[in-house]
């Protein structure tokens, strides 16, 4: 079993679901008392939102990349960057580190070309939603994102760091997403995209009416083929 190198914390509340999911997965498939092998580096979320919040991104960049370097020196074999919005940085974090980095936004896309959609609706943070660091990579990837409206953006940006980070999660909260993603479906959505690792806290295949597409939950998935490769039982 490859060891699986989690850079978390952003934020903490989403950090636990990919422990929870992982350790699922796992067992799941190896049964028995098998977990996986992993090493969690956590931050604290206020620093690097901080950074965020100023346009400080070179100095947060220069976190990750010191980050992924520990990770990879206490012999992860891989890195997953537990949160969307950092990918932003993934090319700085990822300088001078020779384990690979399995990218979110490319693990995401590959699932919804499986699935023979194109056209996701993306809620996401701000900077996810509104810079091209992820949406191009999407294109790239063949998929082309439907972003919200600006004031559903910024309700969904809000609720993200406002509550969800801080494990706090409403019925109202629930209805505004619920609503925004079916707004996002009338203007042609044919999926969405979860694409915040916190997102998942307020919508899933349950209350959305296209496919969801939970970045969390994916990350995690190949996460684990990755890691097992050589010992899922074909
Ligand atoms: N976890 C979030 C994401 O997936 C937002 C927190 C952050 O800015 O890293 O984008």
């Amino acid at each position: 079993m490859k060891t699986i190198g989690i850079l978390g914390g952003m934020s903490a509340a989403s950090t636990q679901i990919y422990y929870r999911e992982l350790c699922n997965r796992t067992r799941q498939i190896l049964g028995g008392l098998h977990s996986p092998e992993l090493l969690i580096r956590s931050l604290d979320f206020a620093r690097i939102e901080a950074l965020q919040v100023s346009g400080k991104w070179e100095e947060a960049g220069e976190i990750l990349n010191t980050e992924a370097k520990a990770l990879e020196r206490a012999n992860a074999d891989f890195i997953v960057l537990a949160t969307n919005t950092m990918h932003k940085l993934a090319e700085q974090m990822m300088h001078g580190v020779s384990i690979p980095l399995l990218h979110i936004a490319d693990a995401t896309a590959s699932r919804i070309k499986l699935e023979g959609l194109h056209s996701p609706g993306l809620m996401a943070t701000a900077f996810t939603m509104e810079q091209s660091f992820y949406t191009d990579r999407l294109v790239a990837a063949g998929v082309t994102a439907i972003i919200p409206e600006t004031r559903d953006r910024s309700e969904t940006h809000r609720i993200i760091y406002e509550e969800l980070c801080c494990d706090v999660v409403t019925k109202q909260s629930e209805e505004a997403y619920v609503a925004i993603a079916q707004r996002l479906v009338d203007r042609g959505a044919d999926c969405l995209i979860l694409g915040c690792t916190e997102v998942g806290m307020l919508l899933n295949q349950e209350n959305v009416s296209v496919p969801v597409f939970d970045t969390t939950l994916i990350h995690c998935d190949v996460a684990i083929a990755m890691a097992l490769d050589d010992q899922v039982p074909s």
